[in-house]
């Protein structure tokens, strides 16, 4: 006997949508996650006296309108929403925070800029398009690694049309916001309908094909069984799983290279830190690629910082900077939390490899969703999760608001 309608690997922000767009059209759903809760890279870090600060995804804007309508659908929908505070970025050069405008070079920006009207995304790589548009020592210096800051990893490679998608915005909506309690609730909310199962702790070790054409989810302690599967985890997992099922797309997706993102989360006393206000700190150069604040929802007690890893910094290096940085030692500390997720990096001609994965999937009982398809933008994941599920329940998806400029 089925355990479920459908089985979900994975309960990030793809899988959770997916799961929620499934069990809408009435399926019953079952969603097995490695993790100890709904959100992979939604993750609220939960400090002293109810103060929370994000240690993964930290904005939504008045464009994400998939996930708008996601919201929409959860209880307090749109009230829900918390418009983030404009504090801007701030650099860290030699130890020195710094703006933006004292970095970079104007001359080579204003001669390079106009190149925007006549440059195209299409076949290009990030640091082609954006390096031409503001110049090469600009980019060099200042604007590789801000881009870095963004994918949490070397932005130069990426398919430059999935990175900064222009999308109308939607009016009822803040320009970009939050939610009450930070973005890890959307995942939550998701999880919560009577229709779909949330399984912590549950990494899934294999796929098989079933006798009756549905699946065998293979668990360390258990076999589970349902008519269709949707995998939502990062592309070498997807990977090892479809090897058994479906192995032209196994071999599509494991030509996805993936990448760990490492972060230390850290929430002090608002007196104890001289930092000046800022959502980001970019380093040019340092143990961290990037950190991000909660001074976006400032709080009158504490302040929050998420430190995105630099790759093979060992933690105890991590954490001296981190204190030197803040200006406060650890044991000052109210709260140290590290979590690591896994993401894309995405390369030229990444297309292919997804259209492989969609002709594979095409007519099968079999959905796969993730930010390996469109993009990382939480949009993207929605967008891609949605039109999976109504390809899975046999329903038309509601028209998403498309992609106006893509230049
Ligand atoms: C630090 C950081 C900051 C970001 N900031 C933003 C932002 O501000 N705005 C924005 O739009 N996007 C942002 N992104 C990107 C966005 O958050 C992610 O692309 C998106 O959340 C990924 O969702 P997902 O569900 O596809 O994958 P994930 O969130 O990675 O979820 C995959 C899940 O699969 C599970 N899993 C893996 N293997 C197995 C298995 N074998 N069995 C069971 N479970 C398994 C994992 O435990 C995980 O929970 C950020 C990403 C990071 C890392």
């Amino acid at each position: 006997m089925a355990d479920a309608d459908l089985i979900v690997v994975g309960g990030g922000i793809s899988g959770m949508s997916l799961a929620h767009t499934c069990a809408r059209a009435g399926m019953s759903v079952l969603v097995l996650d490695g993790g100890e809760s709904p959100g992979g890279c939604l993750r609220t870090r939960q400090g002293p006296d109810d103060f929370w600060y994000e240690m993964g995804a930290h904005t939504c804007y008045a464009s994400y309108d998939a996930l708008l309508r996601l919201v929409l659908d959860l209880p307090g929908g749109l009230g829900t929403l918390i418009p983030r505070a404009k504090v801007g970025m701030r650099l860290v050069v030699d130890g020195q925070i710094r703006t933006l405008k004292q970095e970079i070079r104007l001359g080579e920006l204003l001669a390079n800029a106009p190149r925007m009207f006549v440059l195209r995304k299409a076949g290009k790589t990030v640091r082609q398009y954006w390096g031409a548009a503001v110049g090469p020592r600009n980019w060099e210096r200042v604007f590789g690694p801000v881009f870095a800051a963004v994918p949490s990893q070397p932005a130069d490679d990426f398919p430059a049309s999935m990175l900064f998608k222009s999308r109308r915005k939607r009016k009822d909506a803040p320009r970009s916001f939050t939610r009450t309690g930070g973005l890890q609730s959307l995942a939550l909310d998701l999880a919560s309908p009577p229709n779909i199962q949330f399984r912590p702790n549950a990494k899934v070790q294999a796929l098989q094909p079933g006798r009756d054409g549905g699946f065998v989810v293979s668990l360390q302690d258990a076999a589970l069984h349902a008519p269709h599967v949707a995998l939502a985890v990062p592309p070498d997992a997807a990977a090892g799983l479809l090897g058994t099922v479906l192995p032209p797309a196994a071999q599509a997706a494991a030509g996805v290279a993936t990448c760990a993102v490492r972060t230390v989360g850290v929430a002090v006393r608002r007196e104890d830190t001289p930092l000046p206000q800022a959502a980001f700190f970019i380093p040019l150069e340092d143990v961290f690629r990037s950190c991000v604040t909660r001074d976006t929802v400032p709080d009158a007690k504490y302040r929050g910082f998420a430190f995105h890893l630099a790759p093979d910094v060992q933690e105890s290096d991590a954490i001296r900077r981190i204190q030197e940085f803040l200006g406060v030692p650890e044991g000052r500390w109210v709260d140290l939390a590290r979590h690591q997720v896994v993401l894309p990096s995405p390369r030229l001609g990444h297309d292919t490899a997804v259209a492989a994965i969609d002709r594979a999937l095409a007519g099968t009982p079999l959905a796969v969703t993730g930010n390996w398809f469109a993009g990382l933008a939480l949009e993207d994941c929605v967008q891609r999760s949605v039109a999976e599920a109504s390809r899975l329940a046999g329903t038309v998806p509601a028209d998403v608001v498309p992609v106006v400029r893509s230049s």
